[in-house]
């Protein structure tokens, strides 16, 4: 981790919360887990997570675990489970001790919840999902008692064996929690604890045919591991009364605290796993990997670093308020990264030919630096050739002064080179021009013409003797509305334009995933799927300013 990443940590009400129990003795050191369901690949609102907990362990020299939470065999999968440890790796953090499984605590989990029948705190429930639900309540009526909320202690034990057994069918009977059928928090009013599901399970195999459900898990995890603070988002307010219920009502030694925090949104974009893999079920997407996608695969693919990604969770806070985050604010953070530590190259995504007709032909190899003020970066050697290549853009035959590029009859300098007159263009029937006549001023490499001309643009370009041909994936906003809601009508149709140019010839074996500074394109990173030194494939991680402001 970078120095810069730690010399400002803005304070916020959890480390208040941990100062103070360091300082009240309520602990002697924190630990914290990040617990993700393996259902889906990480996205950016994870990493705030991600950052978070294993910051928050950096920092005060405590722990972090990571922990899969994997209740749920049916969503589950192992791909999931890789891809997430590699996406914490990735953006720089490492977990203490082994991978945590809620899965491998499925015996004790089952102990706890005998111990809970064996108070009379649960019970075995035949009520089908529609007459649980009616006998719930709603928000503003008091539930009722189940029928089964008396059934003897001893048979309620045998029950759950059978239960355990696979004698009983899916759907047939839950274990319930004895709490509160009138509390005013809907998830008091005596939760399902464990169900039957008679699915395989990624880490367990066939072992089991109950689950255990999510809040009763979680706060027994933390607990046999330890866990100081649990921090999740605020979706999980209410269900902190269960989370303290269950440990206060089962023996088990430890007694972690959780505290929530807002859940990041994000512009443009949308933060939820169940949509996110919709979008790539229905191939609105390449993959979850795909460049416009908000996971952390996707930003990857498409040039972000992990220190802009740290950098961004740092800046947007932990507080308790919902919000939803600009994208420029992610976009500032990769910018302000890539603008200090991506090497400059030139590259030309709408290309039109130049002739330097006074050029005598043999290459000449100019030297650049790699990037403007940091020489430690190096140089590159740019082949200089009678027929280059610059952006169609960048020439008009007829222009006014506001117009720094190439006009005909004017002069313009090529970044790094010389300065060029533009003599004639040759256009084809429709009128499109074809090829540019230019002649070159070779005096004036890396100085200005001597007699005082004044030369104003300048323009980038790329040899087009030795250059290497690529294409460019230009990335606009995945969705048209700021806040998404419908996936379809909500949808930007133009998220991605194609474009086919040339690279400077240094680019041809360009690593993947690590970006450049296009100059006057914006930044551009090699894709680690599809690009190759036969065909190189270029995606914009963004562009050199802000455009979306506005
Ligand atoms: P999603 O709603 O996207 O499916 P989730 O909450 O179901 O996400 P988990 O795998 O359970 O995903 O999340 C692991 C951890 O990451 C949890 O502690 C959760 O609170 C946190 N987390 C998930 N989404 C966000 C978010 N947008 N901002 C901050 N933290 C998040
Ligand atoms: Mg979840």
């Amino acid at each position: 981790m970078s120095e810069k990443d730690t010399d400002v940590r803005p304070s916020h009400f959890i480390r208040h919360i941990i100062d103070q129990d360091l300082k009240s003795g309520a602990h002697t050191s924190i630990h914290t887990r990040f617990p993700p369901e393996p259902n889906g690949y990480l996205h950016i609102g994870h990493a705030k997570s991600i950052c978070l907990n294993f910051g928050l362990a950096q920092d005060y020299q405590g722990q972090c675990n990571l922990r899969f939470d994997d209740t749920n065999p049916e969503k589950e999968d192992v791909d999931f489970v890789r891809s997430i440890q590699e996406d914490v790796k990735w953006l720089g953090f490492a977990w203490d001790g082994d991978i945590c499984y809620s899965s491998r605590y499925f015996d004790q989990l089952y102990g706890y919840a005998m111990e809970l029948i064996e108070k009379g705190l649960a019970y075995v429930c035949f009520l089908d999902a529609e007459q649980t639900r009616l006998y719930r309540g709603t928000l503003t009526e008091p539930g009722k008692p189940s029928p089964y909320r008396d059934t003897p202690i001893e048979e309620n034990k045998a029950l759950f064996e059978k239960m355990r057994r696979g004698e009983f069918k899916e759907g047939e009977c839950v274990l319930r929690a004895k709490i509160d059928m009138a509390s005013d928090f809907i998830c008091m009013r005596d939760p399902v604890i464990y169900r039957i599901k008679f699915a395989q399970h990624h880490q367990t195999g066939d072992t089991w045919c109950i689950y255990p459900m999510y809040d009763f898990t979680h706060c027994i995890s933390d607990a046999i591991e330890e866990i100081t603070h649990s921090l999740c988002t605020l979706e999980f307010q209410d269900n902190r009364r269960l989370y303290d219920w269950v440990l206060d009502h089962i023996s088990i030694p430890a007694r972690p605290r959780q505290y929530e925090f807002s859940r990041l949104n994000l512009e443009y974009t949308m933060m939820s796993k169940r949509k996110l893999s919709e979008l790539v079920e229905r191939q609105i997407v390449s993959g979850w990997d795909d460049p416009r996608m908000p996971t952390i695969v996707g930003l990857r693919r498409r040039g972000y670093t992990p220190a802009s990604i740290r950098q961004f969770c740092q800046r947007i806070g932990v507080t308790k308020q919902e919000n939803c985050v600009e994208m420029s604010m992610l976009e500032a953070c990769i910018r302000d990264d890539l603008n200090e530590n991506a090497p400059r190259a030139m590259a030309v995504l709408d290309p039109v030919k130049l002739v330097i007709e006074n050029f005598d032909g043999a290459t000449q190899y100019l030297q650049a630096p790699c990037h403007p003020t940091h020489e430690h970066m190096g140089g590159r050697t740019l082949p200089f050739t009678q027929e280059i290549w610059i952006d169609r853009a960048d020439f008009r035959e007829e222009a006014n002064k506001k117009y720094k590029r190439l006009v005909l009859g004017k002069e313009v300098r090529l970044r790094n080179a010389y300065v060029i007159k533009a003599e004639r263009a040759e256009k084809d029937a429709q009128g499109v021009i074809q090829t540019i006549y230019c002649s070159y001023d070779p005096d004036t490499l890396g100085q200005a013409p001597a007699d005082g001309r004044k030369v104003k643009g300048v323009i980038h370009w790329v040899s087009a003797q030795e250059c290497a041909p690529a294409e460019f994936r230009i990335y606009d906003r995945l969705f048209n509305v700021a806040q998404v809601k419908d996936l379809d009508a909500d949808l930007n149709p133009d998220s991605l334009e194609v474009k086919q140019g040339f690279v400077e010839i240094g680019l041809q074996d360009a690593e993947a995933e690590y970006a450049y500074q296009f100059e006057r394109e914006g930044y551009f990173c090699a894709d680690s799927k599809y690009s190759s030194s036969n065909q190189l494939v270029f995606n914009r991680t963004v562009a050199l300013r802000d455009t979306w402001a506005g």
